[in-house]
């Protein structure tokens, strides 16, 4: 058995045994995050099963589709949003995480429109207290940019994205991840029917688990380190 099918099978038996401790009966989904890894270590992921699919930059991510064409791979994007890649995002994905303001929306509705049988699924990033990186939406933004995606009939929202700030320490982990579900069920609670909770990463996916977690998106510890990464 490869290293990849290994590592698989090992992450899907700690998201299964995480689930039973929370007591969870919904279904938790792994996103293979292959940003920074080639299309053969894709592949290996792909004949073990694997479907979800996450890539962080659009020319990487569109050169490894083409030589991926005959599998049947669900493609996440994950990474930041630049406005002048909205087109080639929506046409060649069919989720989108990282959806941090209106205007971004509105070009990827825009973009989508051909396909409007086939909505986009979108997740809003938020930022909550602890949050690694800049972007993403304050709880109080995040009600506003929900009902206007809901407005867009090429889009289908899902739910909310977050990367908290990396940390060891697992309470930590577990105060950030409260915070992001508050933020969540807040948000169902004024009426968004979200099905979708994506946090967790290759240090912290049991815990964000526990806290509710729907989409863990594991790289590091599926493909090993990234080609490059620092
Ligand atoms: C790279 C990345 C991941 C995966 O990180 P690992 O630590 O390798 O599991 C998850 N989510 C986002 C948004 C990323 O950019």
């Amino acid at each position: 058995m490869s290293i990849i099918s290994d590592s698989l099978q090992v992450i899907q038996a700690n998201i299964a045994t995480a689930a039973t401790r929370a007591k969870r009966n919904d279904s938790v989904t792994l996103l293979a995050v292959s940003k920074a890894q080639v299309a053969e270590k894709l592949r290996e992921a792909y004949q073990a099963g694997q479907r979800a699919f996450g890539e962080n930059y659009v020319q990487e991510a569109i050169s490894k589709q083409a030589l991926l064409e005959d599998c049947n791979i669900e493609w996440h994007f994950i990474g930041p949003i630049q406005s002048n890649k909205t087109q080639l995002i929506a046409q060649h994905f069919s989720w989108v995480h990282s959806v941090d303001r209106l205007k971004i929306a509105e070009r990827l509705a825009k973009a989508r429109e051909d396909h409007s049988d086939q909505p986009l699924n979108i997740c809003m990033q938020v930022n909550s207290s602890n949050e690694a990186s800049k972007s993403g939406v304050s709880a109080a933004e995040a009600a506003d940019l929900a009902a206007a995606i809901e407005a867009l009939p090429s889009l289908k929202l899902r739910g909310i994205m977050a990367i908290p700030a990396p940390t060891t320490d697992l309470l930590q982990q577990r105060t950030q991840f409260k915070q992001v579900r508050q933020i969540y069920d807040g948000l169902k609670q004024q009426g968004h029917a979200l099905d979708t909770l994506s946090i967790g990463m290759s240090n912290d996916y049991e815990v964000a688990i526990e806290e509710g977690a729907t989409i863990v998106r594991i790289g590091s510890a599926i493909f090993g380190k990234r080609q490059g990464s620092k």
